[in-house]
């Protein structure tokens, strides 16, 4: 039994190894411990909290991914509602599809007893303007007051993601039925377009679990790793005999050819194999991952392997 998350999910580890020892599911595992991070305001890059889309307004994405039968349940761009992770799970168990988005997602998570609330804090709603005046220029400051609406394509393109590499919880479990999934749930790029998606909410792009080889969640660069289907990459290598390092590493290198300029893309994964040994990787220097088994007392926080890009060409 293993619970490993990106270094923000620390607030959550705990709980997901309570539920491990109690008997508890790795499903239930991920969406509890996800949804501390989601409720947590000091964390602008999921649930509650998180930054805004370029029009000032909060759009959740999560998976959710069951690697006993390959099930899995996926939300984007959801407005006004907390705990995306679990409308993902009631996408997953109560729908015959896998992915709801937009106004789809928001109907259905009032329809299944979900709450809406305002997500936009004062404190992100305040970085929000300051990032996106700081980084227009002089001659383009009219598009705020001329009808921002008018300018969104080109706005989006200009402004700047104050935390575009740090975003993102990942959390995958395997529990003591041997069975593994992974839970991901992020705002996703501050100041993206509206009904923007990444990597998150897409399986085998950011979330991909099979009992049978293993797991992985990606926070970064969300464009990069769904056109190279990263999550689903680290976990076929693997099936195709790759170790879980080698695994990793190699479908951190595919990314170098979804991009001009290698040594600028930002990527980062935990994953597991199937006998539920951790890795975390990156291609930032200093990033770090944590994991805990039901043995230990206290969580750990390891650094990442980091993985230069440049070495695919
Ligand atoms: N991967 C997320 C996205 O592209 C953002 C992040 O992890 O920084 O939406």
């Amino acid at each position: 039994m293993i619970v490993v998350t990106s270094a923000n999910g620390i607030v959550g580890i705990r709980e997901a190894i309570e539920i491990l020892r109690g008997g508890g599911s790795a499903l239930d595992a991920v969406e509890a411990a996800t949804r501390l991070v989601e409720a947590n305001p000091d964390d602008h890059t999921v649930g509650y909290g998180g930054y805004p889309n370029v029009m000032g307004e909060v759009e959740l994405d999560a998976s959710i991914m069951d690697g006993r039968t390959l099930r899995a349940g996926a939300v984007g761009a959801l407005k006004n509602y907390k705990h995306p992770i679990s409308v993902a799970r009631k996408v997953m168990e109560e729908l015959p599809h896998v992915m709801l988005v937009g106004e789809g997602a928001s109907r259905f998570a009032a329809e299944m007893g979900f709450q809406a609330e305002n997500l936009l804090t004062e404190e992100a709603a305040e970085v929000y303007r300051q990032g996106i005046s700081g980084a227009l220029p002089e001659d383009k400051r009219d598009w705020l007051t001329g009808g921002i609406e008018n300018n969104l394509a080109r706005l989006a393109k200009i402004t700047a993601d104050p935390e575009r590499a740090a975003g993102t919880v990942n959390f995958i479990a395997q529990d003591n039925q041997g069975n593994i999934a992974c839970a991901v749930s992020t705002s996703g790029w501050a100041w993206k377009y509206p009904g923007r998606l990444g990597d998150s909410p897409i399986i085998g792009a950011g979330n991909y679990a099979d009992n049978r080889h293993g797991a992985c969640g990606c926070t970064g660069w969300g464009e990069i790793a769904i056109r190279c289907s990263t999550a689903r990459s680290v976990v076929l290598y693997q099936r195709l005999g790759f170790g879980l390092e080698q695994a990793c590493r190699q479908a951190m290198l595919d990314l170098a050819h979804a991009t001009d300029d290698p040594a600028s893309a930002i990527m980062s994964l935990v994953a597991i194999n199937r006998d539920g040994r951790p890795i975390g990787m990156t291609t930032i220097p200093g990033r770090t991952y944590v994991w805990m088994t039901p043995e230990m007392a206290e969580p750990v926080e390891e650094p990442r392997i980091v993985v230069d890009l440049t070495e695919a060409r």
